[in-house]
């Protein structure tokens, strides 16, 4: 086994087969231009139910379809096809502990500017071991990038495509040079977007602010949830507006979302501090969060696919 390979199958174009049967040759367009798109998701191990919950698996394949559609891919299973695929493959991989699953489209053949785009989609699903931080009080010190947010019109961030994240790894990349945890992006407005692998929520005077999907940011369904949930379970109903700079530094909370990055408090943008600590509303959302997801909260039921 190598070290990437920690499970013995995955799902390839309708079939599980073996991990070290699915290869590609170097040529293909997804390898040689990254035309890839791709989603992450995760699978909740509830141990007292002895049940996997897998979060928001529909969200996410209807996510990933709307991605092929933006890249002129043209799948052969259907978004529910892929969703049972992956709930399949929990299952041949006989998962029982948190872990995250990585759907990825590509086209083969090669040729970037093939005629007429006529590159067959292939489709892979592979499940990895991840370890959720739920809870742990985690936090990150930021800083706003100097490098500017891909826009709709140049690279949409809409799209989870591959070839966008090399925006997101320069930010990253520069963040890191400097000894911060994370960047958080501006667009060409000068707007707060999200930060390189997960969506910014601010907390001022009580209210929730997050920027709009039209801002240039990923259609991130923890967003999406949480907004729910503050509006149905916390009577705080999420404002979606532009954010400034400026208001990073003198937010009472701020945290991101994701599904890699579940929910985690920033608190320095730019050695600005930000709250101190671990806001009281960023814990109150992080607790209600990890009920759903692990299933310990009864509603919310569709949002959860059982694997076992
Ligand atoms: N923005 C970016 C750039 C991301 O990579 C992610 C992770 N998929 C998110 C936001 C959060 O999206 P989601 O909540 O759907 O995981």
């Amino acid at each position: 086994m190598s070290n990437h390979q920690m499970v013995d199958y995955l799902w390839l174009d309708g079939k599980v087969i073996p991990w070290s049967e699915a290869t590609v040759h170097v040529t293909t367009v997804s390898v040689s231009a990254s035309t890839a798109v791709f989603e992450g998701i995760r699978a909740y191990w509830n141990p007292g139910q002895e049940q996997l919950y897998v979060f928001r698996l529909d969200e996410h394949m209807r996510r990933f379809a709307n991605s092929m559609k933006l890249v002129w891919m043209e799948p052969k299973h259907s978004s529910d096809e892929l969703a049972a695929a992956a709930l399949d493959l929990l299952r041949t991989n006989s998962v029982r502990e948190d872990f995250y699953i990585r759907a990825v489209a590509f086209n083969s053949g090669s040729g970037f500017f093939a005629k007429g785009f006529q590159h067959e989609t292939r489709i892979l699903i592979e499940t990895v071991p991840i370890a959720s931080h739920l809870g742990a009080n985690e936090s990150m010190a930021c800083c706003v990038s100097s490098w500017t947010r891909i826009a709709d019109n140049v690279m949409p961030p809409r799209v989870k495509c591959g070839s966008n994240y090399a925006n997101n790894r320069r930010a990253l990349k520069e963040a890191q040079m400097h000894g911060y945890d994370n960047a958080i992006m501006l667009n060409s407005q000068g707007k707060v977007t999200e930060t390189t692998v997960s969506c910014v929520f601010m907390i001022r005077d009580g209210t929730p602010i997050t920027s709009p999907v039209t801002s240039g940011i990923l259609e991130s369904i923890t967003r999406a949830t949480l907004i729910e949930l503050f509006r149905e379970r916390l009577g705080k109903p999420v404002i979606e507006r532009d954010i400034d700079r400026t208001e990073l530094y003198i937010a009472d909370e701020l945290f991101c979302c994701g599904t890699g990055q579940e929910i985690t408090a920033i608190t320095s943008v730019d050695g600005f501090p930000v709250g101190g600590e671990v806001g009281p509303i960023t814990k109150e959302i992080e607790a209600l969060y990890h009920s759903v997801v692990r299933g310990e909260h009864a509603d919310y039921a569709e949002w959860r696919s059982l694997v076992w």
